[in-house]
């Protein structure tokens, strides 16, 4: 049975929750391939002392395990964070087709809020949907702020990354 966009997304939430509760900024994402999900990551900067170990990349790297070899053809991806410059182009090397992702991140956004790496002309151009539940992610980093006290005043970026 395929599962919704929503509920692949929920997946990732509760991978960014576990990132939470490590003390990382909370952002998860999962790859899905043929209704299975074959990749997995969350933002492991702190932990790892890696400024690459962001979600996207983690879950790609395994994903790429899994079906053995790097392109990443017929898979969907799902990220609760709108990804970073580094990340799309993860993706746009990795090929993968579609993008699913939930907050936005005005900071350092790259698919729509400072550029949209997608839409630059590179000859792998993914499909991209943001806003699957947005509230649920965007609420899971204000808390991770609030909790920090490093939230930010209002009307200031959140300047994640
Ligand atoms: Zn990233």
């Amino acid at each position: 049975m395929e599962l919704s966009h929503e509920d692949y997304m929920k997946v990732a939430l509760t991978l960014a929750k576990e990132a939470a509760a490590a003390g990382e900024v909370p952002v998860g994402c999962v790859i899905v391939h043929q209704g299975q999900i074959i990749g997995r990551g969350r933002n492991r900067r702190e932990e790892d002392h890696d400024a690459l170990a962001h979600a996207e990349l983690l879950a790609i790297r395994e994903a790429c395990q899994h079906l053995g070899g790097w392109r990443l053809a017929d898979c969907r991806l799902y990220v609760t964070l709108e990804p970073c410059p580094m990340c799309a182009g993860g993706i746009i090397s990795a090929r993968i087709p579609e993008v699913f992702y939930g907050a936005k991140d005005s900071g350092i956004g790259a698919c729509g809020s400072i550029l949209n790496l997608f839409e630059e002309g590179f000859r792998h151009r993914p499909k991209l949907r943001g806003g699957i539940l947005q509230e649920a992610c965007t609420e899971e980093l204000s808390r991770f702020f609030q909790t920090l006290r490093k939230f930010p005043e209002e009307g200031e970026d959140l300047k994640l990354l």
